[in-house]
């Protein structure tokens, strides 16, 4: 009798992978830290080499778009295009020109909410230092917030800003873009199980093997905890807050995110998530609703069925989009 079960325990052992595991890494890059998770269907020494160069090839494209996008690095493509773009149409790359594309899209899509040329202001911030533009820097330099100052050539593609003070920052879609490429570098090589994620931005290949992933959102006030956590398979989230870079002087929370029309950090709500398919857009829209506030950001966000919401309020009360709710 006891034998037959040792034997059926073998069967049940054997009939297991062998080994089959989660290979995980974490680092820092864009300014914020970079975690990867994959799952591999064994522990064999191939596998353990495949894990090393998938980790590396991540982490090699994650810098590489930090080099080509970085505002402070005054090589990156983004750093030269601030720098010339004003002088004459300047022929850029085809991924830094889709990605002002989208970005166009997206700033017409949200009346000026998105607006990569915030930055004409943007860099008058410094959240460390504690330094912000007064009201005579603010107002000098509003004329030059303005997308449609960005000239897109698509036949040459080129570049030019048709204003000379303007200054443009991927900072509200760049990450997101990152974890997009990421995800197609894992996907090409055969994962189906995969999280990236880039500080606040997050994308998913299919579910945590056998179950869906657990994504949490920030509580906007209180660090280490979370307001919520959503179970999502194969979809990318992307959270937007406050609290990410910031200080406060006279009780007033002066933070990254900027609102075009004022030059000054947007108010209207403290934390907006996107969940969606597309991780470059979920995080340009999360970006976007935090400016345009609930009532307007809702209004989009339910005109778009690809993508839901997640924001809370200034009174840290949580709504969500339509297609949340009927869930
Ligand atoms: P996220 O954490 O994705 O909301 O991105 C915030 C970053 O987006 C900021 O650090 C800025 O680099 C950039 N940003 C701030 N305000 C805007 C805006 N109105 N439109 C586009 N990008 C913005
Ligand atoms: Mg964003």
């Amino acid at each position: 009798m006891l034998k037959n079960y040792v034997v059926f325990i073998g069967i049940l052992l054997c009939s297991q992978p062998v080994a089959a595991k989660w290979f995980k890494n974490s680092f820092k890059v864009m300014g914020t830290q970079a975690h990867l998770q994959f799952w591999l269907d064994d522990n064999s020494v191939d596998s353990q080499q495949k894990s090393h160069q998938l980790i590396a090839a991540v982490q090699a494209e994650m810098q590489r778009i930090d080099e080509a996008m970085s505002p402070y690095k005054a090589t990156s493509e983004l750093s030269l295009i601030n720098t010339q773009a004003a002088q004459k149409p300047l022929v850029i790359s085809a991924e830094l020109f889709q990605l002002l594309q989208i970005s166009e899209k997206i700033s017409q899509l949200s009346q000026g909410a998105f607006d990569i040329t915030y930055a004409s202001i943007g860099y008058q911030y410094d959240y460390r230092q504690k330094q912000r533009p007064n009201k005579t820097a603010i107002k000098k330099a509003l004329s030059a917030i303005d997308h449609s100052a960005v000239q897109l050539n698509e036949q040459k593609s080129t570049v030019f800003f048709s204003h000379k003070n303007v200054k443009i920052d991927l900072g509200g879609i760049a990450k997101g873009y990152a974890v997009k490429r990421c995800l197609a570098i894992l996907k090409a090589a055969g994962i189906k199980h995969a999280l990236v994620n880039a500080g606040g931005d997050t994308g998913l290949l299919g579910d945590r093997h056998g179950r869906p992933w657990y994504v949490g959102i920030k509580h906007p006030r209180a660090e280490d905890k979370m307001a919520v956590e959503l179970p999502l398979i194969n979809e990318a989230i992307s959270t937007s807050g406050d609290y990410e870079r910031y200080f406060i002087e006279d009780g007033v929370r002066y933070h990254h995110i900027i609102n075009p029309q004022t030059g000054d950090s947007a108010r209207k709500v403290v934390s907006v998530s996107i969940i969606g398919k597309d991780p470059t857009y979920v995080d340009a829209l999360s970006t976007t609703i935090f400016v345009k506030g609930l009532a307007a950001g809702m209004k989009l966000i339910d005109s778009l069925p690809e993508f839901e919401a997640i924001i809370i309020d200034n009174e840290q009360t949580l709504h969500v989009s339509k297609g949340l709710r009927q869930q």
